[in-house]
């Protein structure tokens, strides 16, 4: 073998695809019922885009992603998420012209160099919304909702909703003094990388996985704190219309998000049961997004759920979304003849949407019929020599083993009929 897949990505076999779309299925459907339609962004985009949009003090610019020149010197970046692209199509394609506001999903590959473990991988995959155009705290609920409808629709239990707030720039800015005159006091005793951030952007030090930073930022003021009445009477509004919607939550002060353009909500669903890798979707408000990327003031919300994430998940919690449909009809022939007819038949029972498989390794017909077992056939159609000479052939139901004859010109009208 010349090589291996590279670290990070996986290949998804068949018995694992068929979840995968199970899952694309569930998500384009919850969307459409909330009236969020698909959009579809390039895997890579201008550098800059994620610079600025995603932030550069950020891990995903810092120190995650796979960036390099093209043919032509061109700085380019593989997508490490969707809200970067999907706000600056909105702005290229001119939405706002659009009534509004403009309700966009997005779903596919996502590429962060990051140590790969369970759950955390280079290449993995994300379904995201985004509502552009309305900075009414009832999109911020919806869109809450509409992430706890995929998950109670795939059988989830046990997700917890935590929601902060981190206000508008003047909140952030009131409790960045704070913040670092808190931090101050122990400043040489955080991990360099939170030293680092205290400049920066010191918001983030609450946000720092670090258990020895965690401890030391333990009692730091919260962006709660510091709400003006604007963010306040936002946020309260949010949880009103939460509980309109019976979403429970729980208000997690330290949850601040990585990126830098989020503005007054910020959500995460956690799930207790898969370890470390507990956040399973995050999300909030971006009100600063779109103009920080050259468009004219627009709110925006939306979330980003891991995908991959979603699987063990459902694993732990016993729940089986296999939907492999059994094969309905087995085409079993004996001689060359027969072989070229089966092949016809096994053609037009495609043509009608019937599921149908034949041998094509020159089979003997008991080896055939062994194969047929392994498909669990509804029904094999057996095509012999003396059958064919008569232009009959033999259709075999196999729940009840019964047997009978069918003229070559009526099977398909009769396998259907003991199909549907
Ligand atoms: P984490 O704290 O786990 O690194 P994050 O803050 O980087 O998450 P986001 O950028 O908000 O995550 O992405 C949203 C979701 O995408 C996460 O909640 C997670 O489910 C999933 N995700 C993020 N990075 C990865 C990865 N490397 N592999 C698999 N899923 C991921
Ligand atoms: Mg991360």
């Amino acid at each position: 073998m010349l090589t291996t897949r590279p670290r990070g990505t996986n290949d998804f076999l068949p018995g694992e695809t068929e979840k995968w779309q199970y899952l694309e299925d569930l998500l384009r459907t919850v969307c459409r019922e909330f009236g969020y339609r698909e959009i579809r962004i390039p895997i890579f985009e201008h550098t800059e885009l994620f610079q600025r949009g995603v932030g550069e003090t950020t891990d995903i610019v810092s120190k995650e992603m796979y960036t390099f020149f093209d043919r032509s010197e061109r700085s380019i970046t593989l997508r490490p998420e969707g809200t970067a692209s999907t706000a600056r199509a909105y702005l290229e394609h001119k939405m706002y012209a659009l009534p509004q506001p403009t309700k966009l999903f997005y779903m596919g590959p996502m590429f962060r160099y990051e140590r790969p473990q369970a759950g955390r991988y280079r290449q993995f995959h994300q379904f995201g919304v985004e509502a552009f155009g309305s900075s009414e705290p009832a999109v911020d609920a919806e869109v809450i909702g509409l992430a706890m409808e995929i998950y109670r629709r795939l059988g989830l239990n046990g997700l917890e909703v935590h929601l902060n707030s981190v206000g508008c720039p003047n909140c952030r800015k009131k409790h960045r003094e704070k913040l670092q005159e808190f931090l101050i006091k122990n400043l040489n005793e955080f991990c360099p990388d939170c030293r680092e951030r205290f400049e920066k952007n010191p918001l983030r030090i609450l946000d720092c996985k670090n258990a020895k930073c965690q401890e030391l930022s333990q009692g730091a003021p919260t962006t709660l704190d510091c709400l003006c009445p604007e963010c306040g009477e936002h946020f309260d509004k949010v949880k009103g219309y939460l509980d309109l919607a019976e979403i429970k939550y729980v208000i997690d002060e330290r949850l601040v998000r990585g990126l830098d353009y989020y503005t007054k909500t910020a959500f995460e669903i956690i799930v207790k049961e898969i370890g470390a890798q507990s956040a399973i979707c995050g999300g909030g408000r971006y009100d600063g997004l779109l103009e920080s990327l050259g468009g004219e003031p627009t709110p925006g919300v939306g979330f980003a759920l891991g995908m991959e994430r979603i699987f063990p998940t459902l694993e732990t919690q016993g729940i089986n979304i296999s939907i492999e449909k059994p094969l309905d009809v087995f085409v079993a022939t004996l001689g060359d003849e027969a072989d070229k007819v089966g092949f016809q038949i096994l053609m037009k029972l495609r043509q009608e949407g019937v599921k149908s498989e034949k041998d094509f390794l020159g089979r003997s017909l008991k080896a055939q019929m062994k194969h047929a077992g392994r498909f669990n056939a509804r029904i094999t159609i057996i095509i012999g020599e003396t059958e064919l000479s008569r232009g009959v052939v033999v259709m075999r139901r196999m729940d009840t083993s019964e047997q009978i004859e069918v003229s070559l010109n009526d099977v398909v009208k009769v396998v259907k009929e003991n199909l549907f």
